[in-house]
């Protein structure tokens, strides 16, 4: 398939060529392994020690993978390691010229972080967030650049998801979107342009249809392995949304699900009583060994 609409970029990202990353988590890292691999030189930045050094680990593991399937070399991935510095200073992200920000999804947290990287960056770098559910317009207005601020929402796992969805703040420049969506392009990514409301796009639509699987099972319309295989080979969705729901995490499908509701006041998006159970129960997915599966033993089990 081509994606004659996001082909074409009118945007020059030349100007960028260090790529700052603060979070080294789960997307962060993800983050800083695409702008290496893309060539870029990266700066990545954690407030914990310890997270610099799992996430290199990490992305040399993620590497190893894509050098297995035969998508790079060994001498690819040293020389995409030999350009990733870290450290817990900001200092460091001075001669930066784009920052994205992955760090923990907190608004206070991430306005601090803008606090403290504003003053030291230069005054040309842009900055974007990878938030799933805070205002870009909001996050830009904490910025001393709104004009040069913009959400990219990168999807998990980063090395291997092609989209990424770009967001517009009211004071996003226009200069700003063109120069990020041509730079997505040349991390061999497919930019969206998303406006900003509750969840953008992707989590929107993806959400309430996994909001509604929980629904399904809860009024006892089918058990959790009729509902996957029914969306599996009823929809061809490679993976059945109670099982997707497990891989993203219980706790983040419920905030999401608060986020619309909340956001848009529409009792559609009300979060299904047994998704909040679970949450209750620390039943949270894969990452607790328990949701709408049990994966204690060889093989996930339904539960239900
Ligand atoms: P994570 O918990 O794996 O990682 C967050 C990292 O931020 C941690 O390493 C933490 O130490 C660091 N951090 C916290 N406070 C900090 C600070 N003040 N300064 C520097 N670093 C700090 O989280 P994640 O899943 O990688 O999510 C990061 C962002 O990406 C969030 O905004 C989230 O909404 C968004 N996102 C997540 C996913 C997903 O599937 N996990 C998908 C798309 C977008």
């Amino acid at each position: 398939m081509t994606y004659h609409a996001t082909a074409n970029s009118h945007g020059d990202s030349s100007m960028i060529q260090i790529i700052g990353v603060i979070g080294a988590g789960q997307m962060g890292n993800g983050i800083a392994h695409v702008a290496a691999a893309s060539g870029f030189k990266v700066k990545l930045l954690d407030a914990m020690e310890p997270a610099l050094a799992k996430a290199l680990a990490t992305i040399g593991k993620n590497f190893d993978r894509q050098i297995a399937k035969g998508k790079l070399t060994e001498e690819d991935k040293a020389s995409a390691l030999g350009r990733i510095d870290t450290g817990t200073d900001y200092p460091m992200l001075a001669d930066c010229d784009l920052v994205i920000e992955a760090a923990t999804e907190n608004e206070a947290v991430k306005k601090q972080i803008y606090a403290q990287l504003c003053p030291i960056l230069k005054p040309e770098a842009f900055i974007a967030s990878n938030t799933s559910s805070i205002s870009i317009t909001r996050l830009g207005a904490a910025t001393d650049r709104p004009g040069r601020f913009m959400g990219m929402h990168f999807m998990n796992p980063v090395p291997v998801m092609k989209l990424v969805e770009l967001i517009r703040g009211i004071a996003t420049a226009e200069d700003t979107f063109a120069t990020v969506r041509d730079l997505v392009l040349r991390m061999s990514k497919i930019p969206v342009s998303a406006e900003d409301f509750p969840a953008f796009i992707v989590n929107r639509i993806l959400l309430p249809m996994i909001n509604e699987a929980v629904y399904t099972l809860y009024e006892g319309v089918g058990s959790v392995e009729s509902i996957d295989t029914a969306m599996k080979l009823g929809a061809n969705h490679p993976m059945g949304p109670l099982e997707l729901a497990d891989f993203i995490g219980l706790d983040v499908c419920l905030s999401v699900m608060q986020v619309l509701h909340d956001g848009l006041a529409d009792t559609k998006y009300r979060p299904c009583p047994l998704l909040v159970k679970y949450v209750e129960a620390g039943w949270l997915g894969r990452k607790t060994g328990r949701g709408f599966y049990d994966y204690s033993g060889e093989k996930p089990l339904p539960t239900r």
